[in-house]
């Protein structure tokens, strides 16, 4: 078996097959590059097709989705649901409301989430889901009854046991409660575990809010271990201002970081002097509460400039970059930006921010690079241990779920680092995060049988 030809031959299939499908060939051609290691040591993973099987969805749902305006107007979006592999776990992932969203992006995600989920350790298969319908400028109203039209067809396909849906950009506390109580209504069943992310209130887990910001800020930190560095007095430019930027900002400010920026899609705030306690709690309110763009941060505080349609990239210079924002948001120009600026650290909170041809440039630069399914992971693994407590039907304390955060976060970049040198690519989190997550899935599915 020559490895490398029977990857090239899967590669190709993929790109002929869906050539529109960018993000979801961006995703699968990098984690099929990284398996030319692993098909040279197990050509068993060849013989039973294991990579054709994985990049083929169990299923997709796609439906329609009719709801009602404030005026009263007849509105109607795509809904969608990628139910990916279910090799270790019911299917788990979040869903996506934004104006960009297709199946190509779906897939991407979905199939991400595979490896990612398997990196956790937990015993949790990969989905993704979500709808092109824009939640920008829409009142609480509007956002509940499109809620409540797209559980009224999703909750035939999850359930606790079966596909458990969480959030994503455009889901959060809000909308998952919405969600839930929907099909609380279809279904006459309270059933908590169909979906995590839930308020605290009732059923959520402390913590699962901050998880995705803060685990990719101990990923960063055990990163910096290796090279003997900390994250002390390091300035980080981090990118969007949604729910991972906020506590990855957070989170580094706790390490003795500064975080000099955040963006939205209409631009990007740079504050040299750190956003840390009023000005964090005014971003929190401003993105949480007020829904407001961030130019008003700039307005706002002295110390702070606004860049109209700028990434932060090329800003302002920083040690340390958190892009968390969306796909493909640091591409080659930036990554040249970030080295030139005396870079030493990205980190992915978003997932899929950086273009191959960025990674490449920053791995090639000596930049230290965590790939968002390894480095992100923190908010599903702790999805994960929300589904755990929901089960026993009783809470952990902020302590204990942070402590179990840290240390599955710990666990995931050894699994990378380990797999990385094992497979003769040292410090290569790319090939590490693919490897060590491919090989728990392929061993689950080659136990399972052919199917
Ligand atoms: N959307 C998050 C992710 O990209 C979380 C998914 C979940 O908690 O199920 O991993």
């Amino acid at each position: 078996m020559d490895a490398n030809q029977y990857i090239d031959e899967i590669i190709q299939d993929v790109l002929t097959k869906y050539p529109w499908q960018k993000e979801f060939n961006q995703a699968a051609l990098e984690v099929l590059e990284s398996m030319r290691l692993v098909i040279e040591r197990y050509p068993k993973y060849a013989e039973h097709r294991i990579l054709e099987r994985l990049i083929v969805p169990d299923r997709v749902v796609v439906f329609r989705v009719p709801w009602q305006d404030d005026h009263g107007g007849y509105q109607v979006n795509r809904g969608f649901r990628v139910q990916f592999s279910n090799a270790l776990g019911p299917y788990k992932g979040g869903l996506r409301l934004h104006p960009t969203v297709n199946l190509s992006v779906l897939k991407f995600l979905g199939f991400e989430q595979i490896f990612k989920n398997s990196l956790t350790g937990l015993a949790l298969g990969g989905a993704k889901g979500g709808s092109d319908f824009d939640p920008k400028g829409k009142s609480d109203d509007e956002v509940m009854r499109f809620c409540q039209a797209f559980m009224n067809e999703l909750f035939h396909y999850i359930g606790p046991d079966t596909d458990v849906p969480a959030g994503d950009i455009g889901v959060g506390v809000r909308e998952i409660g919405y969600l839930l109580g929907q099909y609380k209504m279809l279904t006459r069943i309270y059933a908590g575990g169909v979906l995590t992310g839930k308020s605290i209130h009732w059923g959520g887990s402390l913590i699962r809010t901050e998880a995705t910001g803060y685990g990719l800020v101990y990923f960063v930190d055990e990163m910096l271990r290796i090279r003997d560095d900390e994250i002390r007095e390091k300035q980080v430019l981090v990118s969007g201002s949604g729910n991972v930027a906020q506590y990855a900002i957070d989170k580094v400010n706790h390490f003795g970081g500064i975080p000099i920026s955040c963006s939205d899609s209409s631009g990007t705030v740079i504050d040299l002097d750190g956003i840390r306690g009023e000005k964090f709690d005014f971003l929190l309110d401003l993105k949480n509460v007020r829904r407001g763009r961030i130019a008003e941060y700039a307005e706002r505080f002295r110390t702070a400039t606004f860049y109209p349609g700028k990434r932060p990239w090329g800003l302002a210079p920083a040690k340390i970059a958190l892009p968390c924002a969306t796909q493909n948001e640091l591409d080659l120009d930036d990554a040249t930006a970030l080295v030139e600026n005396g870079c030493m650290c990205v980190a992915e909170g978003a997932n899929m921010p950086t273009t191959p041809e960025a990674v490449a440039y920053l791995q090639g630069h000596g930049v230290l690079f965590g790939p968002g399914k390894a480095s992100n992971a923190g908010g599903v693994a702790t999805s994960g241990l929300e589904m755990s407590q929901n089960s026993l039907r009783l809470s952990w304390t902020r302590e204990e779920v942070d402590e179990k955060l840290r240390g599955i976060m710990r666990s995931i970049h050894k699994r990378c680092r380990d797999a990385a040198e094992e497979f003769g690519t040292p410090d290569n989190y790319v090939n590490g995060a693919n490897i060590a997550g491919f090989l728990r899935v392929a061993k689950a599915m080659d136990d399972q049988g052919l199917v």
